[in-house]
């Protein structure tokens, strides 16, 4: 059973999925409207879309998916899968996957693994339009709607360390920090004090709680903190970027990992604020390492290029992640033979976890 037990298979590579709260009730997640998901009427006052520009010229009618992946290195399985469930659902309801390139980290982003990214892509026949939107290539357009926010007067200084949110919130470890607004209120002394440090801006939020319909996870609440805007060497920050960009390509459906799903409250907020509508939302469980950690590098063979070295082709590691979403897909020699059977119903609600024979050996 591909979700409740082990499944055992003849190649190098073998999936397991973990029984988490066992349910893959199909029912409970119905039909899915594009339509319904789209609100429009919300408690902050709407703006307009930014520009007229600002919106890509699209021919197609149909729903538009997107793939957003950062070039930070190689995609591995766990990345692919999630980009092949966002196809899928683009081309199952009769539209197509636009691919974004989330480059603002400069530091870690090259073109190389850019290219290397969307071979892996082609690779599996995950089939989309050239590339146009580079997020590095668009700091004006998201420094444009950031002093539009701040003539809104949405937008503050904000000059905290990590740690000092840490310490503010008593939270010494854990991943993400709601923030607690030390900044929104300084005194003219204590912004003084602070003056000489570089400062990231806020959105200055009432923290409001919102609830994300996710199609995948079900009806989540997602709280919305005063969010970073731009961080404080003055790149623009994710959740602006990629509100902006989902705008501008006419995104419809959203289908990305879980660990993005705490941040989706701030982003459908700041989408209110700008007058964008909201995409539907499927976040799809993350994929695991053999150690229950999230899929990464030092988990050994887990890009195309690791397990083409090992003999394992592209269409082998197609099939295996079509297993993995509840898809028989044994003959399937691209993605496009897997759309006729795809049913985001039957995608197992708990990670996947991906076994590697020759894991312990490639960590020493
Ligand atoms: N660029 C992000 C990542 O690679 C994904 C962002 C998104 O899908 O919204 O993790």
């Amino acid at each position: 059973d591909l979700v409740t037990g082990v499944q055992t298979c003849a190649l190098p590579i073998c999936l397991h999925q973990t029984d988490g709260d066992g349910s893959t009730t199909p029912d409970a997640f119905g039909p899915i409207a594009f339509e319904d998901h789209r609100h429009s009427g919300s408690s902050v006052e709407a703006h307009p879309p930014i520009s007229a520009e600002s919106v890509d010229e699209r021919e197609n009618e149909g729903v538009i998916g997107r793939f957003a992946p950062s070039p930070t290195g190689p995609l591995h399985v766990g990345n692919l899968r999630t980009a092949l469930i966002a196809w899928l659902h683009a081309r199952s309801g009769g539209g197509e996957m636009v691919v974004r390139i989330e480059d603002l980290d400069r530091a870690n982003s090259s073109r190389q693994n850019e290219e290397r990214q969307l071979a892996a892509l082609a690779a599996l026949g995950l089939d989309h339009e050239p590339v146009t939107v580079r997020q590095s290539e668009r700091f004006d357009i998201y420094r444009d709607v950031i002093a539009d926010l701040r003539r809104r007067d949405l937008v503050y200084e904000c000059y905290c360390t990590r740690r000092e949110i840490r310490e503010a919130v008593n939270a010494p470890h854990g991943p993400e920090l709601l923030y607690p607004g030390t900044c929104r209120t300084l005194t003219r002394s204590q912004l003084a004090e602070r003056a000489d440090r570089p400062a990231a801006l806020r959105l200055r939020t009432d923290s409001p709680t919102l609830r994300v319909d996710d199609v995948v996870a079900g009806p989540t609440d997602s709280v919305v903190d005063d969010f970073v805007l731009q961080r404080n060497d003055g790149v623009p920050a994710y959740n602006l970027a990629v509100v902006v960009d989902d705008a501008h390509q006419r995104v419809d459906e959203v289908v990305r990992g879980d660990d993005l799903l705490a941040s989706t409250g701030r982003q459908m907020h700041l989408q209110r604020l700008l007058g964008f509508s909201t995409p539907l939302y499927a976040h799809v469980p993350l994929v695991l390492g053999p150690d229950g950690e999230r899929l990464a590098k030092r988990h050994g063979a887990v890009t195309l290029d690791d397990l083409a070295e090992r003999g394992i082709d592209a269409v082998t590691v197609l099939r295996v992640l079509a297993r993995s979403i509840g898809l028989d897909g044994d003959a399937a020699i691209t993605a496009a033979d897997l759309v006729d059977e795809f049913d985001l119903g039957r995608l197992p609600r708990a990670p996947w976890v991906v076994h590697h024979e020759w894991t312990t050996s490639t960590q020493q």
